[in-house]
């Protein structure tokens, strides 16, 4: 068969398409955002926000409010590494009217074992997943720790509002894909507290400051939790509010290492402040007055 320059140069491009999509997710993962968006939960994949060790993090809007593509070729995904930079700037030319369309972030967790291994001291002990935990089984491993990112995220978001910690809501949760609120807007991700400091005046840090540390305690007394890998990384500046994520490794607080992450997420807040000159408070003090 005889194809024309131009539709040579179409096939060539789908063959490039799919070939990314397989690249990156893997035909389960594939499906499981093609319900997605057939379900009408999101509208589509528009950039990357982040990509992790351990799950990358699209940007979406609610599939209620848009056109739908049934199809999951219709998935646009970057390339590789230089173009998902690109794609992640220019990821606020999706098709967004803010008024009206809610913006979601899909965590799309990795399905390979490798990157989980460390976490099982995080699970061992935990009486809510520790039945649930097959280490054989990676799949199962990677939904779990998914699962435990929307159980913390919903305990979170149900304190009330003179509890409330800012997190992102959950929308839904299919497999080892998380949708929830996105923390930005048009398609621009709030920054890591680490890029947004630097930036920041001194009063503003001394405010956040004594947030999170509020926030430490409301999460460990209202929300029985520790976080377990708070940090300026798992912190987002929003609305001159600190957002907290990343909550799939938090534990139960009485959990029997929660007092040994809770010392490493005092430490980390501190460490990060005292960089700064805000006057923080012994590590030792914070953590009675976390737990007292
Ligand atoms: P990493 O290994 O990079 O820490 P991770 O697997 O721990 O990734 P997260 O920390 O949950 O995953 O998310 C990675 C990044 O994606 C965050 O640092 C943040 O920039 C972005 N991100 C995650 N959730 C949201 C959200 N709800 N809204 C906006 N941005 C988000
Ligand atoms: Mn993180």
């Amino acid at each position: 068969m005889v194809h024309s320059g131009k539709k040579l140069r179409r096939k060539k491009k789908d063959n490039d398409d799919r070939a990314t999509i397989s690249q990156v997710f893997d035909t389960y993962t594939r499906l499981i955002v093609a319900r997605l968006i057939n379900n009408r939960v999101i509208s589509g994949l528009f950039g990357c926000i982040s990509t992790g060790k351990e799950a990358n993090v699209y940007h979406s809007t609610d599939g209620k409010h848009k056109p739908l593509s049934a199809d999951v070729e219709a998935i646009k995904m970057p390339k590789n590494k230089e173009n998902i930079a690109s794609f992640s700037s220019s990821s606020s030319k999706a098709p967004i009217d803010s008024s009206t369309v809610s913006e979601y972030a899909v965590k799309v967790y990795k399905t390979s074992i490798m990157q989980f291994r460390d976490r099982e001291r995080y699970v061992e002990g935990e009486q809510r997943f520790e039945k649930g935990y097959k280490k054989h089984n990676s799949k199962k491993m990677v939904q779990l720790w998914c699962e435990k990112e929307a159980r913390n995220l919903m305990r979170l978001y149900k304190l009330p509002p003179s509890l409330s910690i800012n997190t992102p809501r959950v929308i839904a949760k299919k497999e080892h894909v998380l949708v929830m609120e996105f923390i930005g807007k048009d398609g621009i991700a709030a920054p890591k507290l680490k890029d947004a400091a630097p930036f920041l005046p001194h009063t503003r840090l001394v405010k956040l400051y004594w947030e999170l540390v509020r926030a430490m305690r409301t999460l460990y007394v209202h929300g029985r939790l520790v976080h377990g890998d708070l940090s300026e990384y798992n912190i987002l500046y929003y609305k001159k509010k600190p957002f907290i994520i990343d909550v799939s490794q938090s534990v139960e607080k009485d959990h029997p290492m929660s007092d040994v992450f809770l010392r490493m997420d005092i430490h980390n807040v501190t460490s990060f402040f005292m960089k700064y000159g805000v006057c923080v408070m012994k590590r030792k003090r914070l953590f009675d007055f976390i737990t007292a």
